[in-house]
C-alpha cells in the first residue's frame, strides 16, 4: 500500500512559558489527532531555564520536534525599562532571520506556518514560500476582539483609555471597562502601544486565527467574530476564527522532590480543603502586598499551598523574562514573610519557592480553590480541573480575564480593589478564601462558584473530545492544510 508522508507544519512561538506551553499543546493535537509532523521554532528568553527544560521534556521528538532559538542579542535595542510587549516584539523581529533560515532548510517544504501573536512578522516568510499561515492566540476570544478592534478605538477615542468615563464598545462583544484594558493600552505614548496596534494588523494578514477557547464558553464573542458577525463586519475581516481550546497540559510525568513532598502533603488533606496560590510564570507583587497576602491566608484558617516569589516594587510582570532564577530555597523567601508565619502555619500551609508543577497540584482532589493572576493558561488549567478561582489580576490582559471570570461566567470571586492599584487588605483576602474553600467546621453548603465551575469543566471536556466543537474546528483547519498541499 502507498505510504503517505505526514503533513509537515511549522509553529513559531515567542518567549515566555505562557506562550510556549499552549504552542506545544496545539502541536500535540495536530500530531495525535491528525498525524501531522510539527516543528516548533521556540524563541526562548535568555534567562529562563524553564523553557529549555520544557523543550527537552517533549516525549515524541520524531513527530513534534522543537528547535530552540535562543533570544537574539538585544544590546542597544531594548533595555530593562522597556515593557514586556516591546521586548517581545523586538525579540521576534530580531529572530526573523534565524526563523527564515531554519524554515528554508526544512524538507519537504512545510504545508503551513502557524505563528503566535508576537510572531506575525514571520507571515511574510510563509507568503514567500506560498504556504498557508495561521495565527495562534494563546488567550481568549474577548481579548482577540479587543486586539483586532484596537486600531479602530485608536481613531475613535481621544486621550488615554484608562481616563475614559465609559466602557470601550466593541461591536457584538461585551464592552471593556477603561480600568480593565490590557497593559499595552494603558499608555498611548509608550512604544508598546504602537507595537500592539501592529499586532492587530499582522493578524489580518494571515489565512485564519486559532484561539484558545471554546464555543460554549465564549459563544457571543465568537459569533461576533464569525463571517457576517458584527465585529467581523466592522473590521471588514476576511479570515475565519477557529475556537480550538482549551489547550492545556497534563501533569508532567517527571516529578521533582518538591512536587513529591507537595503531593504527599496534599494526600493527607481533606477533599477540596486547600487553596493553591500562584501568580504564573511572571507575576510578582510588592513587599507590602505579599505581607498582607500572608496575613490573609493565615486569617482565613484554610489550608494553603503558596508558590512564593521574592517581592519587587513596581512591575507586576517583573519575572516574565527571568522565571526560575531567583529564590530557589524556602529560607530565601521566608525573610519576606511576616515574623513567625512559617512556624505558626506549618501544619496548614506549604510554601513552594518560585515554581511548582501547577497542573499536578490543580488536579489533586484536596485542592478546592486557586488564588490566581488569571493568566489564560492558569485559568484554563483551573477550569479544566474544576477548581474555583480567586481572581487576582496583575498584568497583560489579566484584568479583562478576571472581569469575565467573576462577572460574566461566575467562575471566580475577586477583590473589590484592583490589586494593581491598591493593596488588597488581609481581611478581604481571608473573606474570599473562605468563600471559595469550605472549612472543616462548616456544614456542607451550596457553593455557586464551585457548581458553575463543574459545569464549565464538563463543557471543556466535551469541546475537546472527538466530535466536540474544538475538535471539529481543528479538524477543519487540518483538512484545509492537507487540501492546500495537494496529494503527496
Ligand atoms: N506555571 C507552572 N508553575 C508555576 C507557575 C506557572 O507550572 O509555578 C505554568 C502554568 O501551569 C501555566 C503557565 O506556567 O501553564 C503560565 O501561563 P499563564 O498563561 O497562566 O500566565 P503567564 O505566566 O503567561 O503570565
Amino acid at each position: 500500500m502507498e505510504q503517505h508522508k505526514p503533513t509537515q507544519v511549522v509553529l513559531v512561538s515567542s518567549p515566555g512559558l505562557g506562550h510556549l506551553i499552549p504552542a506545544i499543546e496545539l502541536a500535540k493535537r495536530f500530531v495525535v489527532h491528525h498525524n501531522f509532523k510539527v516543528t516548533i521554532l521556540a524563541v526562548t528568553s535568555q534567562t529562563s531555564g524553564r523553557e529549555t527544560h520544557l523543550i527537552n521534556s517533549i516525549l515524541t521528538p520524531s513527530l513534534c520536534h522543537v528547535i530552540n532559538i535562543p533570544s537574539p542579542d538585544m544590546t542597544g535595542l531594548v533595555d530593562q525599562n522597556d515593557a514586556v510587549v516591546t521586548r517581545l516584539c523586538v525579540t521576534m523581529r530580531q529572530a526573523k532571520h534565524a526563523i527564515k533560515s531554519i524554515i528554508s532548510k526544512i524538507t519537504p517544504r512545510p504545508s503551513a506556518l502557524i505563528v503566535d501573536i508576537f510572531a506575525t512578522e514571520a507571515i511574510a516568510i510563509a507568503r514567500e514560500l506560498n504556504v498557508l499561515t495561521y495565527v495562534f492566540v494563546a488567550s481568549h476570544a474577548w481579548f482577540l476582539s479587543l486586539l483586532l478592534y484596537s486600531p479602530f478605538l485608536h481613531h475613535k477615542i481621544q486621550g488615554q483609555y484608562v481616563d475614559q468615563k465609559e466602557a470601550l464598545k466593541i461591536p457584538g462583544c461585551s464592552p471593556v471597562r477603561p480600568e480593565d484594558v490590557c497593559d499595552p493600552m494603558l499608555d498611548r505614548s509608550d512604544t508598546q502601544y504602537a507595537e500592539y496596534l501592529g499586532l492587530s494588523n499582522g493578524i489580518q494578514q494571515s489565512d485564519g486565527v486559532l484561539v484558545n477557547t471554546w464555543e460554549e464558553l465564549q459563544f457571543k464573542t465568537l459569533e461576533a467574530l464569525r463571517e457576517g458577525g458584527l465585529l467581523s463586519q466592522a473590521l471588514n475581516m476576511k479570515i475565519p476564527v477557529y475556537a480550538v481550546g482549551p489547550l492545556v497540559r497534563e501533569p508532567e510525568l517527571e516529578t521533582s522532590s518538591v512536587t513529591d513532598s507537595v503531593v504527599c502533603w496534599l494526600d493527607e488533606q481533606p477533599t477540596e480543603s486547600v487553596v493553591y496560590v500562584s501568580f504564573g510564570s511572571g507575576g510578582t507583587m510588592s513587599y507590602e502586598q505579599m505581607n498582607e497576602l500572608a496575613w490573609g491566608l493565615e486569617l482565613s484558617g484554610r489550608r494553603f499551598v503558596w508558590v512564593v516569589r521574592a517581592p519587587i516594587e513596581g512591575a507586576a510582570d517583573a519575572a516574565f523574562f527571568t522565571t526560575g532564577n531567583k529564590c530557589n530555597q524556602v529560607d530565601e523567601v521566608v525573610k519576606y514573610l511576616p515574623e513567625g508565619f512559617v512556624s505558626r502555619n506549618k501544619k496548614v500551609g506549604l510554601l513552594v519557592p518560585e515554581w511548582a508543577q501547577q497542573v499536578t497540584i490543580l488536579k489533586h482532589r484536596s485542592v478546592g480553590g486557586f488564588v490566581s493572576h488569571c493568566g489564560w493558561g492558569s485559568t484554563l488549567e483551573s477550569l479544566t480541573n474544576g477548581v474555583p478561582m480567586i481572581a487576582w489580576p496583575l498584568y497583560a490582559e489579566q484584568r479583562m480575564n478576571a472581569t469575565m471570570l467573576a462577572e460574566e461566567l461566575g467562575l471566580a470571586v475577586r477583590p473589590k480593589v484592583l490589586p494593581t492599584k491598591k493593596v488588597v487588605q488581609r481581611e478581604e483576602i481571608a473573606r474570599m478564601v473562605r468563600e471559595v474553600v469550605q472549612g472543616d467546621d462548616e456544614n456542607a453548603k451550596t457553593n455557586r462558584v464551585r457548581e458553575r465551575m463543574k459545569e464549565v469543566q464538563r463543557s471543556a471536556i466535551k469541546a475537546s473530545s472527538e466530535g466536540g466543537s474544538s475538535y471539529v474546528a481543528l479538524s477543519h483547519v487540518a483538512k484545509t492544510i492537507v487540501g492546500a498541499d495537494g496529494p503527496n
